[in-house]
């Protein structure tokens, strides 16, 4: 049995760009490691959920794990808050948060409080309150961002958001969309209220004031969801399961489903990123663990850039740090794809298709000595997010046998 190596480079897959002579940034990096990996073993398309289905990081991690997103995704609100480090449970509400600055009729002035970036810890955790035998909890994230969820009996995600999305328009009122989500609706609302009156005079906020700077004097939320009880990963398939990944939402989805995360200094889910040292925690957690997703964000923050020239750099740079894994075929099968293209030309997510690359001794060679979009679709491999962990389990030899 070999232990398996899933390396997610997110956003990886693109479209011709006219700055790389209208090649893809995948076909215009220098990456000999990678090639080296893809002519030793087989390659191919990936759907990471269906053809055309536009993925979020979020639903394409879930359909990669095994997991059917049409089914466990009710939100992104849920996901986030995990990320954040919010010890969440199964039925649970979850919804993303923005500190906003409102006048004293609601109004919003600004949906970001000037972004601001420090104070926020304090204000979310004067946010941790009960309301109606509701127990709600706050978390702050990056600059205005934070986390909220509400635990209790007889709530339902089914509310409307509070937050306008847009300025210089009054708050929301949240609305139940069923009837099972009327408390739900109430309480946030009592809350919403509540989160104006204790921010308004927050300290943090006076001294803001003094200084002439938005006050960040309510919390908005948005994209309300339950958290799903996800079948364990490591029971379901036989596996001691870890992960490395730099952003909040990816590591939130894999503890939900019972994957480790592992902490990496200099992983910071951006361009800057220390891939290298990712790699190396990697291959060390091979001791304990049978099987590591590894998430590289790097490559989907430049293509929403639309910086071509930087994702191509960012899989060169991954291609570096990737090198150590071709010393490792005898013990681990390794798998190289995305979670979703993000053209560098469209700067979001699209549903084309992915390369898909896999590796290990034994395998059969598609004989693919440069490894791309275009390249990949003369390869062997035809495979959708919910083949992945088996594909993987059936090169690794722990694919358990369908009947007699
Ligand atoms: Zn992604
Ligand atoms: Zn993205």
């Amino acid at each position: 049995m070999k232990k398996i190596l899933l390396i997610i480079l997110d956003g990886l897959g693109d479209r011709p760009s006219p700055e790389l002579g209208n090649r893809t940034p995948l076909q215009a990096a220098n990456k000999k490691n990678i090639n080296a990996l893809a002519s030793r073993g087989m390659v191919g398309l990936f759907e990471p959920i269906s053809p055309g289905i536009r993925p979020g990081s979020d639903t394409a991690h879930l359909s990669i794990l095994g997991y059917d997103p049409y089914k466990v995704y009710t939100g992104r609100g849920p996901f986030e808050a995990l990320g954040l480090g919010m010890d969440l449970k199964p039925g649970d509400i979850a919804f993303r948060g923005n500190f906003a600055t409102v006048d004293k009729n609601l109004k919003v002035i600004d949906r970001r409080a000037g972004r601001i970036d420090t104070g926020t810890d304090k204000l979310a955790s004067s946010l941790n309150i009960e309301i109606d035998g509701i127990n709600i909890m706050v978390k702050e994230g990056v600059e205005h961002r934070a986390g909220v969820v509400f635990r209790g009996d007889g709530l339902s995600p089914n509310v409307s958001d509070v937050d306008p999305h847009q300025e210089n328009v009054f708050v929301q009122a949240s609305k139940p969309l069923d009837n099972g989500a009327k408390k739900t609706a109430e309480v946030l609302n009592k809350f919403t209220k509540k989160s104006y009156e204790i921010l308004d005079q927050h300290p943090v906020n006076i001294e803001r004031k003094k200084q002439g700077k938005n006050p960040a004097n309510i919390l908005l939320t948005r994209g309300a969801g339950i958290v799903p009880k996800l079948d364990n990963f490591n029971e379901k398939y036989g596996l001691k399961s870890a992960c490395v990944v730099g952003v909040p939402l990816i590591s939130g989805i894999c503890k939900l489903a019972g994957i480790i995360p592992i902490m990496v200094p200099g992983a910071t889910g951006t361009t800057n990123t220390n891939m290298q040292n990712k790699v190396k925690y990697a291959i060390d957690a091979f001791k304990t663990y049978d099987f590591l997703l590894m998430n590289i964000k790097a490559t989907d923050v430049a293509g929403h850039d639309g910086n071509a020239m930087l994702k191509k750099q960012m899989i060169e740079k991954a291609d570096i740090a990737l090198e150590p894994i071709l010393d490792l075929l005898d013990e681990i099968t390794v798998m190289i794809t995305g979670d979703h293209s993000t053209p560098c030309t469209v700067k979001d997510h699209t549903g084309d298709p992915l390369p898909v690359l896999i590796s290990t001794k034994g395998i059969r060679s598609d004989g693919i000595e440069e490894w791309n979009e275009i390249s990949a679709s003369r390869g062997s491999l035809r495979i959708t997010g919910r083949d992945v962990i088996n594909v993987l389990l059936n090169y690794s030899d722990r694919a358990e046998k369908f009947g007699a």
